[in-house]
């Protein structure tokens, strides 16, 4: 694969949504998933075209630099931020505009984007809950693809029970000094800045006197050590808090309020991608399906009928997904990520039996795996992160059932 330049095309025509269609006829669905769709193909078919698919959950190392340069290119037209508001940087689309071209941009096999947590975490809650210094600080990065996030939620002793972080924060003149570890931060080796949740006063317990702070990466005071996975590569890490530094001014919300902003957050997971994301997994169960056509593996009826169930799988997903989009109703975010982690992890399963008995074998030296054995190995992750099953199912009991919570030792 060739190295793109990373010099930021001329884009005259840098999209921003107008409703008027007499204006820019993209304001018509139709229109627009017709103009993302050219410029897709028109931007995948040049030095980009190398890219194809490339990068995603377990495969992150891909290409790295040259998604970083790809992801400028779509920040150059406008395709970032899509649905920021336009005085953010954003372009102000509508969510039918975002679900189209998240849907596209699967469709086209475009390479996993590089700055999930800019643009869908960090951006989304500064929007919120950010002052105005803030946002005039880090939006623009994020929009242009400039300044990549990390984020520090989870340590050893806090993930599913986040409120336990014990990482600590305290104020000194004009910065904050932060100790402590994080643990499965992805991303962090090549993130500029960290959101995380510290404990900003000693003296209160659990979810009280927690803050929410912007903090760089590059300084002493931040080790970044890779975690090697099941899968061979290592895209999160442990991170270790020496005496790191940041101004004090970057706290998002109040001081001891983090809380809410983490949680706000945390809302911001379930966006459109989801939509894109089934489209990709679409792809997934179609190669699979061709895998299975080359291999013979169709001729065994079992698998014909899992591959079939699969297939019904995803249509109903994809009707849930598309139905409950943008709603906050209890419960909704729990069931949908309980579906897609499943199907995922089974798609996974499945890919195994297709392969057979070669599946347990590794192409080449070292520990050289297939994206079949990948995906088999990188989707048992699906159902931990962004909330654990076990987590999802005690929301829907508690919170939608109203059933008591369970008596704790
Ligand atoms: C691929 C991947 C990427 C990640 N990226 C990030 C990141 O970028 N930043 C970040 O901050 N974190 C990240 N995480 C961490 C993730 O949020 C945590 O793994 C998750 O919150 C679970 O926490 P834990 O691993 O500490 O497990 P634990 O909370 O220790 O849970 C262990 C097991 O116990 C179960 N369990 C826990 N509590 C209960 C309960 N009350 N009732 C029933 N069962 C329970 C859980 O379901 C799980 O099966 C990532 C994780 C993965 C797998």
């Amino acid at each position: 694969m060739g190295s793109p330049s990373t010099a930021l095309p001329e884009r005259p025509d840098r999209y921003v949504f107008q409703a008027d269609p007499g204006a820019d006829p993209r304001a018509d669905p139709d229109r627009f998933r017709a103009a993302v769709r050219d410029w897709l193909a028109d931007a995948l078919a040049g030095e980009f075209s190398g890219l194809r698919g490339a990068g995603g959950p377990g495969r992150e190392h891909e290409a790295f630099d040259e998604r970083l340069a790809w992801d400028r290119h779509l920040a150059e037209a406008g395709w970032t931020c899509l649905g920021w508001p336009v005085e953010h940087g954003g372009a102000g689309a509508p969510l039918a505009h975002q679900v189209i071209f998240h849907e596209e941009y699967a469709r086209a096999d475009a390479p996993a984007r590089v700055n999930h947590f800019g643009e869908e975490l960090l951006g989304p809650t500064l929007i919120a809950f950010g002052t105005p210094a803030q946002q005039q600080r880090f939006l623009p990065g994020i929009v242009a693809v400039r300044e990549l996030w990390c984020q520090g939620y989870s340590e050893p002793g806090a993930g599913s029970d986040l409120a336990a972080v014990r990482t600590r924060a305290t104020l000194d003149g004009e910065a904050w000094v932060i100790d402590g570890q994080k643990v499965w931060t992805s991303l962090a080796h090549v993130a500029h800045w960290c959101f995380l949740l510290a404990r900003t006063d000693p003296d209160q317990q659990r979810h009280r006197g927690l803050s929410y702070l912007l903090v760089p990466m590059h300084q002493p005071g931040v080790e970044v050590r890779p975690i090697r996975q099941l899968t061979g590569t290592a895209e999160f890490n442990e991170v270790f808090f020496t005496g790191a530094r940041t101004d004090a001014d970057l706290v998002v919300g109040a001081v001891g309020d983090g809380w809410r902003v983490a949680l706000g957050t945390l809302a911001m997971e379930r966006g459109v991608a989801t939509l894109g994301q089934q489209v990709g997994f679409r792809r997934e169960l179609d190669a699979l399906v061709g895998l299975a056509r080359r291999t013979g593996a169709l001729a065994d009826p079992v698998l014909r009928d899992k591959l079939v169930r699969a297939r019904i799988g995803l249509e109903v997903m994809q009707a849930h997904a598309r139905r409950t989009l943008g709603s906050d109703a209890p419960g909704v975010a729990s069931v949908s990520k309980l579906v897609w982690a499943a199907w995922h992890r089974g798609l996974g399963e499945l890919a195994m039996e297709v392969l057979g008995a070669g599946s347990l074998v590794a192409q080449g030296e070292p520990y050289d795996l297939d994206r079949w054995q990948r995906l088999f190995l990188f989707s048992r992750a699906d159902t931990i992160y962004g909330g654990s099953d076990e987590v999802q199912r005690t929301i829907l009991a508690e919170r939608v059932l109203g059933l008591p919570r369970p008596v704790r030792p």
